[in-house]
């Protein structure tokens, strides 16, 4: 008997050979295999550029969202967007554990899985409800594990909804403090939505003082929330698909000069040049939007030449599970506003 794949390619349907994420469709009805855990289904944290594709394709309907997420379901035996290609990830408790599983979990341990939904093989029984403004699912269902997928236990001292929606983005500002050092300037695009707020906090802290954190907003009423952190020296209403706009203002903000950093956390496409004009030759471009187009922003940048250097938003940065929900604890207001916008019992 072959031994199960160590990244779950058993389970891969079609095309033949191909891994979980870019499979078109995953089998769903093999027994569990001895290096996987079974997780019964609490919630869904759909990827926001996914969950906005949805949200609009439905003009906001929540039965028919209902019906689009569990037709994706049914035809692919995971949840990944066809549109966007994104998936999000889940809350639940273990089932049950294979022999060959790494690690100790006991059955009935509250985890949020750390790999994405687009590679997560998943049946939804029922659809119980959907949070539009957290971009959450509450289900009835069952997803699988493979031994390489991470996950995190979900933490007694913080609300499971609100961790959940910080670990769906906890790559992003792990990744924000790698890249920034003291006296560093930066702009976010999406300042205000929920990567955005969490990069602007960490920003602030990793360019200290002496550094310039400006903040690309689009949403009024959390504009106001980012605004009452304190962490922006400015906020710029503007919309992410005008970068000549958008390029004019931060550097307007910046005192003249490009930036040395952007970070773009938008959850709609065509933003690349506006995260590529303003900064400054030699410096960094974070694309953690799923909306993002690696030719738009490839050509993009040599049509302006642009050598800033350009890095692809793996949504894993070691530790930035632990990270985020550390930042979390480090910042009352910050943990009260995510609290308010996706907190709540499951
Ligand atoms: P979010 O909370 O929905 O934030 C996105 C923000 O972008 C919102 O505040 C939104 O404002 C703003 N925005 C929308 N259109 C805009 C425009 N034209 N100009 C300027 N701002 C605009 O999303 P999130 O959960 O933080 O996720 C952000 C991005 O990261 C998404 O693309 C998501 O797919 C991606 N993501 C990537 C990974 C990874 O592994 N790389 C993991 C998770 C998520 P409005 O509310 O006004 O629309």
């Amino acid at each position: 008997m072959m031994k199960p794949c160590p990244y779950g390619s058993h389970r891969v349907l079609a095309p033949k050979g191909a891994l979980p994420q870019p499979a078109q469709k995953l089998d769903t009805a093999m027994p569990l295999q001895a290096n996987e855990m079974l997780i019964s289904v609490d919630t869904l944290n759909v990827d926001s550029a996914s969950f906005t594709q949805i949200k609009e394709a439905c003009q906001g309907d929540k039965e028919a969202m209902k019906a689009m997420i569990l037709g994706i379901v049914k035809e692919r035996g995971k949840l990944q967007n066809p549109v966007t290609g994104s998936g999000g990830m889940l809350l639940g408790r273990v089932k049950e554990v294979g022999a060959d599983f790494p690690g100790q979990v006991k059955p009935g341990t509250p985890i949020a899985t750390l790999v994405s939904l687009s590679l997560t093989p998943l049946v939804i029984l029922h659809i119980k409800d959907i949070h539009l403004e957290s971009d959450q699912v509450d289900i009835e269902g069952e997803a699988i594990l493979f031994e390489t997928g991470i996950y995190a236990k979900l933490p007694d001292d913080l609300d499971h909804r609100l961790a959940l929606s910080a670990l769906d983005v906890a790559g992003a500002p792990a990744q924000t403090a790698r890249l920034l050092k003291p006296g560093d300037s930066v702009v976010i695009l999406g300042a205000e939505g929920k990567s955005g707020v969490l990069c602007a906090t960490q920003a602030r802290m990793s360019v200290g003082d002496a550094g310039r954190v400006i903040g690309i907003c689009h949403s009024p009423s959390q504009t106001e929330e980012l605004r009452a952190l304190k962490v922006c020296d400015a906020i710029l209403m503007a919309d992410a698909r005008d970068p000549l706009s958008v390029y004019q203002q931060v550097v307007e903000a910046n005192n003249g000069r490009k930036v040395d950093v952007s970070i773009n956390v938008v959850n709609v496409q065509n933003t690349e040049m506006a995260a590529i004009l303003p900064v400054r030759d030699g410096g960094t471009v974070y694309f953690f939007s799923m909306a993002t187009s690696f030719s738009k922003a490839a050509l993009g940048a040599e049509g302006v030449a642009s050598n800033a250097t350009m890095i692809i938003g793996n949504g894993y940065t070691p530790g930035h599970g632990d990270f985020t929900l550390d930042l979390l604890r480090s910042r009352k207001d910050l943990q009260e506003l995510f609290m308010k916008r996706y907190g709540g019992d499951v």
